[in-house]
């Protein structure tokens, strides 16, 4: 049996009812057995261009004695039954339902990564999943999910981001201060295990504050061999991810300052 951690979602329809109709569709599953379910909360939109109504977000804790991909292909056919249509990325939904944590299971397959790669920095993905799983631990970053959303809250307000590429840090940051008003500037000191000097580029986020040295985001730009651990909210964006990159780092960037991201276009699920 593994216990697993699922985050659900829904911004179109019935939202509750649907969501009350996934976790009853798990509970009727052989092999599933629901251990705990958070409540519904409402998340206000992020701000953006595009108008899109508010989600209702929650966190089920599941123990299972199917695989991994076995139940993720699960989850899929709940959110077809209960009426999702994918049309675009991060578009409206009736039901989203994502593996975020599969025991301490590490997976990169075509159409599986778990831990789910983007819930480390979101409050309406951790919120949830501490009322009902604090003391779970995030396999590759080495932190409790309470600890990764009190860091949300405590850390300092800036981003730490790794790249071998100088040309490629300096774009980026470009792009940073561009679209979000980022400036340039570290905490006092930084652990160079963690960012090197050589190849860590640092921005704070306007009025924000820099009690913590641990910054709340890194960004590991093309850094394949680096690690997660002890970074704390860590957005991974591998070499071959070329224009989508920007897109989602923009997007965690809103999901951790939400302020900011009425700045940006990006409203993600
Ligand atoms: P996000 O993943 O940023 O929350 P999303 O939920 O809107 O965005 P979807 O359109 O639902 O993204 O899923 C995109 C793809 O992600 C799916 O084809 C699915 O196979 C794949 N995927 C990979 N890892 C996971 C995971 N841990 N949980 C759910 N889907 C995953
Ligand atoms: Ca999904
Ligand atoms: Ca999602």
């Amino acid at each position: 049996m593994a216990a697993c951690l699922i985050a659900l979602g829904s911004n179109l329809g019935d939202r509750t009812a649907t969501l009350d109709a996934a976790i009853a569709a798990l509970s009727a599953t052989a092999g599933v057995q629901v251990v705990r379910c958070s409540a519904w909360q409402l998340t206000l939109p992020v701000g953006g261009r595009r108008a899109q109504p508010e989600f209702f977000n929650g966190a089920a804790l599941i123990e299972t004695s199917r695989g991994a991909a076995d139940f993720h292909a699960l989850l899929q056919q709940i959110e077809v039954q209960l009426g999702r249509q994918r049309h675009e990325r991060w578009g409206d939904r009736t039901l989203d339902l994502d593996l975020l944590l599969y025991g301490d299971a590490v997976i990169d397959s075509p159409a599986l990564t778990v831990p789910h790669p983007r819930m480390s920095f979101r409050h309406f993905v951790l919120e949830p999943a501490v009322q009902i799983a604090a003391p779970m631990v995030h396999p590759e970053i080495g932190w409790t999910l309470e600890r990764l959303l009190e860091h949300l809250d405590g850390g300092a307000d800036c981003v730490a981001l790794v790249a071998p590429s100088a040309t490629a840090r300096r774009e980026l940051a470009a792009a940073l201060r561009e679209r979000f008003g980022l400036t340039e500037g570290a905490p006092s000191i930084a652990d160079e295990r963690l960012w090197p000097t050589s190849s860590t580029a640092w921005l704070t986020v306007p009025d924000g504050q820099m009690s913590s040295e641990h910054p709340k985001l890194t960004i590991l730009l093309d850094s394949p061999t680096a690690s997660e651990a002890g970074r704390g909210p860590t957005l991974q964006i591998p070499p071959t991810k070329g224009d989508n990159a920007d897109r989602e780092i923009f997007a965690a960037i809103a999901a951790v300052w939400p302020r900011l991201g009425s700045r940006g276009d990006q409203r993600l699920q």
